[in-house]
Formats: C-alpha cells, structure tokens, sequence
C-alpha cells in the first residue's frame, strides 16, 4: 500500500556545462544587482574568476568559509555582506562553502545562487549545521533553502579524484538513506535508485580519467538526485553515526561518510530485506554492505576510521552517543551491536555481525 507525504521544495535548477554563465542573468532574473561570492580560502581564485565575469553585478568576495559552518566566521560574512551593500549571495563550493551562504541568509534574508563543485548535496536542502565552541546543532527551516542552483559540471573538473571517490559516497549515504527512511515515498525512491546508478557507473571513471566532462556530468547529475532525496526526506542510523563522529573526533565529512556506510548498511540488511535487494541489483554482488566495501577498497579510498584519526578510545564514546536521542531507524538500535559496528569500522573489517 502506497502512504507518504511530499513537500515538493521550491528552487530553480539549471544543469549543463557551462552553465556558470548563467550567473548574471540569473542575478538579474531575482532583481538583484550586488552580489557577494563567497568560497572558501582554497578556492578563493575560482571566486575571484566569477566575480570577475559576473563584473559590475559582484560587489565583492568573501572566502573564509570552513568546514562545519563556525558561527564566527558566518558573522564575519554578515558583515561583509553589509559592508558591500549586498542584496544577494552567490556560493561557489562544496557543502563548507554553501553552508556559509546558508548561515548568511539565515541572518539576513538575502537570495542564493549556489553552484556546487562537490556531490555533498547541501545545496537542496533546508538544513544548516553550525558550529559554536566545536559543538554542532543543525536547524531545518526554509529560511536557508537557495533560490537558484547551477550546476555546472566543468567545475567539478577539478575535483581531485580521491576527494570526488569520497564526496561520491557521500551523495550515495543519502540516496540509500531515503530508500529505507521512516517518510519514504515512492518518487524519491526512484530518485534514490538513478542516484546510486549514477554513482556505481560514474567513480571508477573518474578515478581513471578525472578530465572526461561527460562522466563528471553524470557524477553531478547524481549528486543533484542525492541532495534532492536528503532534503525530501529523514536519514537514519548512518547519518547519525557520521554525526557523532564528525563532531566528537573532528573528522573529515566525506571520508567518514565512505568509512560508515556499508556498516550502517550491514546494520539495517536484516530489517528492510526488500530494500537491501533493489541495493544489491545497484551496487552489483549480493550482500549490498559487503559489495559496497569492496567497491570503496577498489576506489582506493580509506575504510577504517583509525586512518582518519580516530583514537580506539573513543569508541565508547561514539557508542553512547549514538545511541543517546539516536534518529529513527528501520532496526532498532542495540548497543552491544551498534559497539560491533564501531568496532568494525574503527578498525577497517568488512561489514557484517
Ligand atoms: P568542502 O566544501 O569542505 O570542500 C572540501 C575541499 O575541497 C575544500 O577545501 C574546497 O575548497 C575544495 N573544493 C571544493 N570543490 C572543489 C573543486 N571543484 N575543485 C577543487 N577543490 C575543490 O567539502 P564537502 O564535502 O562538499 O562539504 C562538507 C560540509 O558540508 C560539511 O560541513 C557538512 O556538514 C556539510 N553538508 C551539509 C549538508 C546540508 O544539507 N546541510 C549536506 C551535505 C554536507
């Protein structure tokens, strides 16, 4: 029987090569005519590059945006925005870069237009995770949903292949999180599904010719699909491990997201086996968690966290809070085997009880 509940969010998107040259049309299409470009420090020449295109449209840039959102820096880029009599943002980045342009708009109302250079898919959410004094707290409201998003896959070129191998996993955590969430709906199962297709066929490509437009398009295309499922719906046991870790040992976002995943998977196998079957016939093999540890190893990317400097003695730690107000999950969450979980993905073994 078919139950669900769908917000369709609102939000412009345009997809293509070469769409970045959009930017000032579409500044003009939200009658604005002062835009502040944020990026972070890294990328801070690409900024400067589109301001430098968009011309008289851009009053000025501001790259100091960091990974986690940190309040003071999203004050700073208030000011900034102030400063240059902004009536617009334009955020040209991964999901550090677009959480900053989140937090700004959240403080002052100005519009969005997002072009996103990685698959983390924040751009099609309404959610904003900040950080004050290293803690973390993250907000839904539509407040901070961007007007426009372009996608432009010749930004993504540049990407290096070990950071899109992660970034990738990323978008996938949150495509098979909606095939399993409490509010599923159908729609965006399918979304899920053509998501992780995107994603199985287009990594190993890029791994071996990180310059081939046409299958970083692909990549891109999936990651819009993955951000669109992560804003439509609730995510489960996964996210809220990557959560936990992230914030407690300050561990890098993607890598933790490739680490957890086919553990969380394994986790949940044996409560959604329908689910787990339509995952197997995408990731290939039979046992979905262990095809997509296998996978990720043949990527070349980390699996354990130790590698990504998690200390062994805060497992115990990661166990209880993740199971302290843990999110809704299709299995529920037994300590001693979430602390297996852990266990395992501290110490890079396959999935599995
Ligand atoms: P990121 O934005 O921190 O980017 C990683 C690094 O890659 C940065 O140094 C950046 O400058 C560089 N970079 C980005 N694109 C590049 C490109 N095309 N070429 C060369 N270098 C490039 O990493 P991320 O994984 O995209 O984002 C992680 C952050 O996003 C976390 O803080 C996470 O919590 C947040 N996030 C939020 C949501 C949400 O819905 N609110 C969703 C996903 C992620």
């Amino acid at each position: 029987m078919i139950d669900f509940a769908y917000d369709i969010l609102p939000g412009r998107v345009l997809f293509g090569a070469g769409s970045r040259d959009q930017v000032s049309a579409e500044i003009n299409r939200l009658r604005c005519s002062r835009a502040l470009v944020l990026s972070t420090p890294g990328y801070s020449g690409k900024a400067k590059e589109l301001a430098h295109k968009i011309g008289q449209l851009a009053a000025g840039t501001f790259s100091g945006a960091a990974m986690h959102t940190p309040v003071s820096v999203s004050e700073e880029a208030v000011k900034a925005a102030q400063a240059v009599n902004a009536d617009c943002l334009v955020s040209v980045g991964g999901g550090s870069t677009i959480g900053l342009g989140k937090a700004v708009a959240l403080r002052t109302d100005l519009p969005q237009i997002v072009l996103p250079t990685t698959y983390a898919g924040s751009e099609m959410t309404p959610i904003l995770g900040e950080t004050v004094d290293g803690k973390k707290s993250t907000q839904r409201t539509q407040k901070v949903l961007p007007e426009v998003v372009i996608y432009d896959p010749e930004l993504t070129l540049t990407l290096p292949a070990d950071v899109s191998v992660t970034s990738g996993i990323n978008a996938v955590a949150h495509a098979v999180e909606a095939l399993y969430a409490k509010d599923r709906i159908p729609l965006v199962s399918l979304i899920a599904a053509e998501s992780i297709r995107m994603f199985v066929r287009s990594l190993p490509h890029i791994l071996a010719e990180p310059l081939d437009l046409s299958v970083r398009s692909d990549a891109l295309y999936g990651a819009w699909l993955a951000g669109t499922c992560l804003g439509a719906v609730g995510m489960s046991l996964h996210h809220k491990l990557c959560h936990v870790l992230g914030g407690t040992f300050n561990l890098p976002h993607a890598e933790t997201h490739t680490v957890v995943l086919p553990h969380a998977i394994a986790y949940n196998e044996p409560a959604e086996p329908e689910v787990m079957r339509s995952l197997a016939e995408l990731i290939g093999g039979n046992s979905p968690s262990t095809s997509l540890y296998e996978l990720v190893g043949r990527l070349g990317a980390k699996r354990s966290l130790r590698d990504l400097g998690m200390p062994e003695t805060g497992i115990e730690k990661a166990v209880l809070e993740a199971t302290q107000n843990p999110y809704w999950n299709p299995r529920e969450l037994e300590r001693e085997s979430i602390r297996g979980l852990i266990r395992r993905a501290w110490a890079g073994e396959p999935p599995g009880e």
